[in-house]
C-alpha cells in the first residue's frame, strides 16, 4: 500500500491528482514551489512565515476545496493543504460537528 494508509485514501489522492492534471500544474501554486507547502519540515524559525505565504497561495488555487477536504478526511498530518495548516486542521477537527 506504500504511503497510503488505505485504498480509499489512495483512490481519493488519485482523484485529486487527476484534477491537478485536468486543471494543469501551471495553475496549481503548490506545484510551483512544493517546499513552501511543507515548512514544518524546515527549521522552526521561519515556518510560520512560509505557512502564511502557502495559505495565501492556496486561495488562488482552483482545487482549494477538494484539496482541503481530502486533507481533513484523510487526516494529513503535515503541510499546507487547501489553505489549511496542520494547526488549522487540528483546530477544525476539535470543533463540535466538524
Ligand atoms: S489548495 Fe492544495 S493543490 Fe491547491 S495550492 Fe493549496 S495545497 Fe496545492
Amino acid at each position: 500500500m506504500g504511503i497510503f494508509s488505505s485504498n480509499e485514501k489512495r483512490r481519493a489522492w488519485l482523484e485529486l491528482a487527476k484534477e491537478v492534471e485536468r486543471v494543469g500544474v501551471d495553475h496549481i501554486p503548490c506545484s510551483q514551489s512544493p517546499d513552501l507547502f511543507y515548512p514544518d519540515t524546515m527549521d522552526g524559525k521561519g515556518a510560520a512565515y512560509y505557512v502564511k505565504i502557502a495559505k495565501r497561495a492556496c486561495q488562488q488555487c482552483p482545487l482549494l476545496l477538494q484539496c482541503g477536504t481530502y486533507a481533513m478526511e484523510f487526516n494529513e498530518e503535515y503541510g499546507v493543504w487547501g489553505g489549511l495548516s496542520p494547526i488549522d486542521r487540528k483546530a477544525l477537527r476539535r470543533r463540535p460537528n466538524a
